[in-house]
């Protein structure tokens, strides 16, 4: 693959192990839960794929897909849900797999959204954080890793629906 001009953020080892590592926490916190595991499209879906296969306990999965930035690269404030649930939630557990936090605003109008349908406990995954750039506070309780504020693509983030194959992470500008 051609890439841009790039610095690699994230490498694959340090990603596989990480995953390992926040598969074992959810599994002692939600093994017993038979958990509902939504999976946030299309930027989660190499993230949601690699968790799954450490967890050795029942959960359900299912999708859903919200508008993201579109073409640009800095979000307009507008979130729509463009694919909703299959299934009724009301008092499951559910936990949301995400693939980067940024203003917080997603996560925060899709959490705000799903309480309505009253499932009992609501947890969230995300790949990657961007503390800085917060300006919607939600609980992520499980995080891959903390970066500064750049532009990341790969392991199913993209830049123009490029990139999200890259096994590893990287920054373009
Ligand atoms: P938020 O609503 O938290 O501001 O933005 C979350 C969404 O913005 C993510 O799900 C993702 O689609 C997009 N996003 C935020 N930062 C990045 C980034 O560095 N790279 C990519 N590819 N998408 C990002």
């Amino acid at each position: 693959m051609i890439l841009p001009e790039h610095e690699v953020v994230i490498g694959e080892d340090e990603i596989k192990a990480r995953i390992k590592e926040l598969a074992d926490e959810i599994s002692a916190d939600l093994g017993d839960k038979n958990p509902l595991v939504v999976v946030i499209l299309k930027g989660a879906f190499i993230f949601a794929s690699d968790l799954v296969r450490h967890f050795d306990f029942p959960y359900e999965m299912d999708f859903m897909s919200t508008s993201s930035y579109g073409s640009a690269t800095k979000s307009s404030g507008i979130v729509k849900i463009l694919k909703d649930l299959d299934e009724p939630i009301k008092d499951r557990t559910l936990l949301i797999i995400e693939d980067i936090v940024d203003t917080g605003l997603t996560l925060h109008y899709l959490v705000q959204m799903l309480k309505l349908r009253e499932p009992e406990r609501i947890e969230i995954a995300a790949f990657l954080s961007k503390p800085a750039r917060r300006k919607y506070s939600s609980e992520v309780k499980y995080i891959g890793f903390e970066i500064d504020d750049r532009f990341v693509v790969g392991y199913g983030l993209d830049y123009q629906q490029k990139y999200r194959g890259l096994p590893y992470v990287i920054a373009i500008e």
